[in-house]
């Protein structure tokens, strides 16, 4: 999978983020009691939300991108229930950086 690309070539054709071909994923650890808040795996197990870069960030600097996830973080309702997120890349699942609340 290319990461330089702008747009998803994994088949799925999603347009603005994809689990596939986004540079970077942003996992959400959530405080305790808000299993609400989190998602459903295929498995039907409850996981922590995960964001993804949005695809025409793909060529920007990972700073740019973790900046501007943090951003859109700050300003959704997660804020108020979250410990820790974690920005990974997408492709290998290394951790880039760990940000506590
Ligand atoms: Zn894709």
């Amino acid at each position: 999978m290319s990461y330089n690309s702008k747009i998803c070539r994994c088949g799925a054709s999603r347009d603005i983020y994809c689990s596939n071909c986004s540079k970077i994923s942003m996992a959400i650890l959530l405080k305790n009691g808000n299993d609400d808040l989190k998602y459903t795996n295929a498995r039907g197990q409850k996981v922590c939300p995960v964001w993804y870069s949005p695809l025409k960030h793909n060529s920007k600097p990972d700073r740019d991108v973790i900046e501007k996830m943090l951003t859109r973080f700050y300003d959704s309702p997660f804020k108020q229930v979250t410990q820790q997120v974690n920005f990974y890349y997408n492709n290998t699942s290394n951790l880039i950086f760990s940000h506590t609340l």
